[in-house]
């Protein structure tokens, strides 16, 4: 496979707005060998700094890693950057073969790790996914997390893969390119801060509350200091990680230990 230099193109047909960083056709370490997958991953950039402050690491690399570091860039508004059309270094060691440098096309968005997503940006997200999986041929369950082709990394926190290829596999069946109409529901949970490892905030007692009330609280956990203490804590230590994660994964969600979008409904009853 040469350069993928119709990747601007294929950018363009999800509608999003697109940014061709200068040079993006001849950028890369070496060609492309081949598409097999798609790796999706958030910058951890700085929380704020504009739509894409990440761009610059993202084309150039960091200390101890040459760019490019992945072929798109996702900025906050939902515009596209196509930074590079050869092999990027986004995912080494993978522990899927269709998901390695050599293999799989990689897309930074910006967030720093733990904020909200805006829905604009996720949305732009879904569409850059499927128009690549129709572009190279893939099914929807080519798209990946990092952290699910690299067991060392988090990225992107968050956010329900099995729900997100749900959408990139009806997007690319031609299905309804926007969500329907938010139920209440969803608009409550996204008015929810996101609770997740050293959140420090009155809402960790909430998440305490929901999961202790779905029964999700082991007694060992609070004997010694007693219920309402344990439940009155505002920070989410590694005990109430654990907690949250084995909750997430009783649920069928993605036990990433952090409380938003996808784990308020279920902590809530709601789901
Ligand atoms: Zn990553």
């Amino acid at each position: 496979m040469p350069y993928l230099t119709q990747l601007a193109e294929v950018a363009r047909r999800t509608g999003c707005p697109v940014t061709e960083v200068s040079g993006w056709k001849s950028r890369g370490h070496g060609p492309q060998p081949e598409v097999q997958g798609i790796v999706c991953h958030h910058t951890a950039g700085p929380a704020a700094g504009g739509d894409y402050p990440s761009l610059a690491v993202v084309r150039s690399g960091r200390p101890g890693l040459d760019g490019p570091l992945s072929q798109f860039g996702l900025g906050r508004s939902g515009r596209i950057y196509v930074v590079a059309a050869g092999r990027c270094w986004h995912n080494a060691p993978s522990t899927s073969p269709l998901h390695d440098n050599s293999s799989s096309i990689g897309i930074e968005a910006e967030n720093n790790g733990s904020q909200p997503w805006p829905a604009v940006q996720v949305d732009a997200y879904k569409r850059l996914c499927a128009e690549l999986c129709r572009e190279f041929g893939l099914a929807a369950s080519r798209v990946k997390a990092h952290r699910e082709v690299n067991t060392g990394k988090p990225d992107p926190h968050s956010i329900n893969m099995n729900a997100f290829r749900a959408a990139v596999a009806s997007l690319i069946k031609g299905g309804p390119a926007a969500p329907a109409a938010r139920s209440w529901t969803e608009d409550l949970v996204n008015d929810l801060p996101l609770v997740g490892p050293n959140t420090d905030s009155y809402a960790v007692k909430t998440v305490r509350g929901c999961l202790f009330a779905r029964g999700r609280v082991p007694k060992p956990l609070y004997a010694t200091v007693g219920l309402e203490a344990w439940l009155n804590r505002t920070k989410a230590d590694a005990e109430f990680v654990e907690v949250l994660k084995a909750f997430q994964h009783a649920e069928g969600l993605d036990g990433d230990g952090w409380c938003g979008p996808a784990t308020w409904p279920h902590a809530l009853g709601l789901a």
